[in-house]
């Protein structure tokens, strides 16, 4: 039997990063047993609804690199196309085949019409809670005859369609991740199937899509589990198979207490505009709750398709700890091959108005110069050590893609050096600047020029290499002179040479 499973959230928001790790979970999942992996929007619920829900949901997985087989897919325009051959993947577009599939439930008598108003129910409620007893439906339409629920629901009286549960005995299924799990029949109330609006509840549509799209395994979060055999009796009911279950653990702050979406910052889209990278948020949030060694904490998505199991997924919640997220952050930072880490870093320098895209690179918005991504690489390099996230880039090389840095004359002098001698300096490096072939302008030859030119004139380094500095950053912590050199090129080192100058003559 090939792989089927799918992620089947619902367009209430933003995606938070438990959502995004039942996505990931299931698409790893597929990927390594070949299978197919879908999305169906569960959007059934039309009270929590958001505008551009399910654009939202498809831009998140897209950025993130999450590719999905079928369901709906954003086309560059921004509208909306389904393909597969199990949809539509939207269950609002599903509501005649969950109107056909209760109906065969009522006639078999494994559901029922519940006229009670929610009046009635409330007050239900209210005296259940007084007496300290549990909470639920009586089941009081449960005793209506089959003939009086039917007249009365085809003359058009508000309804509801409820479950009808076994009143003893015991659900138990296998959950790949609990092992052997098992419910009391007795403590389950029968709840409500299709609503009075005519759409399906989540138990509904949830069992029927998994049931009509194949799905085989079903990857979600623990906090579905209570929901299972409600599911399971469901499936018994219809007459169908139940998919495999494997439920994940929660979420959980360091201090136990559940992650919870009010809390700060857990959707996946602030993390990106944070400037995390997908690749170590995606690497942060496959070891939340699943990790087949105790030693390694580096996993590129490959290997994470190569080494999942679900057998290895724990049961115990799984600290959701930021420190560890910074880490591996800056982590994927300095190992990323520079050409990918400017693909990433391109947006952040662009919002920051230091570059503008072209067709086939970058325009640096302040000296006109044309980037391409592996120079853009270059540039990134001498700040990737220094930095935590994308986000901090713009600010950290700022001064590599300006015409000429802005900073006062007096930061040229080292340790109050007298100007004279600064100027002598700086004369002497254009001379020797001057006289390098642009083509070889090299970190090995500027640093063995630039040397020599020192040990050549009994000169410190210190007296030489700050004003050097200065000059090429404008900045009095920096990378390394014969870098920043490098990156730049020697046209643009002549001209912050010369600027210096002036700056130190006007
Ligand atoms: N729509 C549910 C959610 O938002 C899906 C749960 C499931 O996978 O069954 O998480």
């Amino acid at each position: 039997m090939s792989v089927r499973v799918r992620f089947a959230p619902s367009p209430t928001g933003r995606m938070h990063v438990g959502n995004f790790r039942s996505a990931l979970y299931n698409y790893l999942f597929a990927r390594k047993h070949g299978g197919v992996f879908f999305v169906r929007i569960e959007d059934t619920d039309r009270a929590r609804l958001v505008e551009n829900g399910v654009e939202n949901i498809l831009r998140t997985l897209a950025a993130m690199g999450i590719s999905h087989e079928e369901g709906p897919f954003l086309n560059e325009d921004g509208t909306i196309v389904q393909r597969g051959g199990k949809g539509p993947y939207i269950q609002s577009e599903r509501l005649a085949i969950y109107r056909q599939q209760i109906e065969q439930l009522i006639e078999h008598g494994d559901a029922y019409p519940c006229f009670c108003t929610p009046e009635r129910l409330e007050s239900l409620r209210a005296e259940q809670e007084a007496a300290k007893k549990p909470t639920g439906y009586d089941r009081r339409c449960r005793a209506l005859a089959p003939e009086e629920a039917k007249a009365r629901s085809k003359t058009g009286e508000r309804h509801v369609v409820r479950h009808k549960l076994p009143e003893s005995g015991e659900t138990e299924f296998h959950d790949a991740v609990r092992g052997h799990v098992k419910f009391r029949n007795d403590l389950l109330d029968d709840y409500v199937l299709l609503k009075s609006d005519g759409f399906p509840t989540y138990h509904l549509a949830n069992v029927v899509d998994d049931h009509l799209m194949e799905t085989t395994h079903v990857i979600r979060g623990e906090e579905w589990l209570s929901s299972t055999p409600k599911h399971l009796l469901l499936y018994e009911a219809f007459g169908w198979t139940p998919p495999q279950f494997a439920h994940m653990p929660l979420l959980l702050n360091p201090d136990r207490s559940k992650l919870s979406k009010r809390q700060g910052d857990v959707a996946v889209e602030d993390y990106l505009a944070n400037g995390y990278l997908p690749e170590a948020l995606i690497n942060f949030v496959a070891l939340l709750g699943w990790n087949p060694s105790d030693e390694q904490e580096i996993y590129g998505i490959d290997e994470l398709i190569a080494k999942f199991e679900l057998k290895d997924i724990n049961s115990a919640g799984a600290v959701f700890n930021r420190e560890k997220l910074d880490w591996l952050n800056g982590k994927y930072l300095r190992s990323l091959p520079l050409d990918r880490l400017a693909e990433r870093a391109a947006p952040f320098l662009e919002a920051a108005g230091l570059l503008e895209k072209e067709s086939d690179g970058w325009r640096v918005i302040r000296g006109g110069e044309k980037l391409t991504a592996a120079d853009l690489g270059a540039v990134i390099s001498l700040e990737r050590e220094r930095v935590k996230t994308l986000a901090e880039l713009p600010e950290a090389v700022a001064f590599l893609l300006e015409d000429v840095p802005e900073y006062p004359g007096e930061r040229l002098r080292w340790k109050g050096q007298p100007v004279g001698e600064v100027l002598a300096r700086l004369d002497a490096l254009l001379e020797t600047v001057g006289a390098m072939d642009a083509e070889e302008f090299t970190l090995k030859d500027i640093e063995s020029r630039v040397k020599g030119l020192i040990a050549g004139n009994g000169w410190g380094n210190g007296d030489t290499l700050w004003p050097l500095r200065v000059a090429l950053s404008g900045r009095e912590k920096s990378p390394g002179p014969f870098e920043i050199m490098a990156v730049l090129g020697k046209m643009k080192v002549i001209r912050r040479l010369e600027a210096a100058k002036n700056r130190l003559n006007a």
